[in-house]
């Protein structure tokens, strides 16, 4: 049996190709695995559980279809879709998950995380992600009627697009002490995430011993997975 694991696929109604490779891979592959998680970004954005917009309905419940089938889906919050809630998750049957979470594969520790925790060197970020993830302004958004909501999303989505193209690349990354750190504070031999869109396994000494950290790969071009079985996780694309 093999354990599934994705995220970053940024699904919106604008691009259809990725949310019909993902209802194939839902339909496909997902229905024999052990179990699905996804680490956040599912979507492109996310106002509230009470969006009425069609595409969002149609992967939700192309989900429930699989969570049907008694294959366990978790969800892990990301930097887009951290607005997320209850119902979202009783209508498409995932599990919450909270960032981070440590699991153990097959006699492997690993640690899930969404990965954007670990820019620190991001700090205009970091006190972005601080405002939003505080349950009061959360309460404050949800209070708002759900126009207002999309509008504030697409122009804070308008707004990191114009910071992710004029922020230095470096500080975009997962700061390697920060990495080091997480992995020493939970003892896990890897580091499961997304969110840099940097699709890579890198080997990591923490103080004399190896570990690893595996970054999941977005869906903009093509599908990105980690399969993940008796004999270890491969990072895999998966071409459209
Ligand atoms: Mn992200």
């Amino acid at each position: 049996m093999t354990t599934l694991f994705i995220s970053d696929l940024h699904l919106e109604a604008g691009r259809p190709d990725i949310g019909e490779q993902f209802r194939a891979f839902l339909e496909g592959e997902a229905t024999s695995a052990e179990a699905l998680y996804i680490l956040g970004d599912l979507f492109e954005y996310w106002v509230g559980d009470d969006d009425p917009n069609p595409h969002y309905a149609d992967m939700k419940g192309a989900i429930r279809t699989l969570a049907d089938t008694g294959v366990p889906v978790y969800f892990m919050h990301g930097n887009r879709d951290f607005m997320i809630g209850e119902q979202f998750a009783e209508d498409s049957g995932v599990t919450m998950l909270p960032d981070p979470e440590p699991v153990n594969l097959y006699g492997t520790n690993v640690l899930l995380s969404h990965g954007d925790a670990l820019c620190t060197d991001d700090t205009h970020y970091q006190q972005m992600r601080a405002m939003t993830r505080n349950p009061d302004w959360q309460a404050m958004m949800r209070a708002k009627p759900l126009q207002e909501r999309v509008a504030i999303a697409e122009q804070a989505r308008q707004q990191s697009q114009e910071y992710n193209a004029t922020a230095d690349d470096e500080i975009m990354d997962v700061n390697s002490d920060a990495v080091v750190a997480t992995l020493d504070r939970h003892d896990v031999d890897v580091l499961l995430h997304g969110h840099t869109h940097r699709p890579a396994i890198h080997e990591i000494d923490v103080g004399g011993r190896m570990a690893s950290r595996i970054v999941l790969g977005d869906w903009y071009e093509q599908g990105s997975v980690v399969r993940w079985d008796a004999a270890g996780p491969r990072l895999e694309s998966m071409p459209r």
